[in-house]
């Protein structure tokens, strides 16, 4: 499971392990976006989740980024919390099979990936402003910004037609 590789001891070591956890979790989002994608049949749902993939390579080029910045190599730890996100997506996916239901499924789903990595994101800006790494929060909170933006945009596809379709 490898959840504290190294023991952390300072903020700092706190910072470099969430970010890891968040590269690793990003790179997860990655491959499991085409599934859901591919399942999607709203048109508005599979753009946006198009869209969302696109964004999604660049934040973990962002955690590169910032990676470097800090001076740390880029790795990944296992995030237990965003494989049982998608494991759940997966099995709810496996078991759906009305395609309204399915848009409504993966909404839902979408927007527990989304509120973690809002978490996860607000954690990082906060800890590199105590950190004194303005520069570092510059960047994450850019990432936070498209998580708020994808999340709000999954509600309103939602309440505007999915949830009534799927009703
Ligand atoms: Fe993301
Ligand atoms: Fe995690
Ligand atoms: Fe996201």
């Amino acid at each position: 499971m490898g959840l504290f590789s190294k023991s952390i001891k300072t903020l700092d070591d706190l910072f470099v392990h969430t970010l890891q956890d968040m590269y690793y979790a990003e790179q997860q989002i990655e491959k499991n976006l085409p599934t859901m994608i591919e399942k999607a049949t709203d048109p508005q749902l599979k753009q946006g989740l198009q869209s969302h993939l696109a964004e999604t390579k660049n934040q973990i080029k962002r955690l590169e980024q910032v990676f470097q910045m800090h001076g740390q190599t880029a790795k990944g730890t296992t995030c237990d919390a965003m494989n049982g996100i998608l494991d759940e997506a997966k099995d709810i996916l496996g078991v759906a099979n009305d395609n309204d239901v399915i848009d409504a499924a993966i909404i839902s789903s979408a927007q527990a990936v989304e509120h973690y990595e809002i978490t996860r994101y607000g954690t990082l800006v906060a800890f590199a402003k105590q950190l004194g790494r303005q520069d570092c929060a510059s960047v994450l909170q850019q990432t936070l910004d498209e998580e708020h933006a994808t999340d709000r945009k999954l509600t309103a596809i939602a309440e505007s037609r999915v949830n009534r379709k799927a009703a």
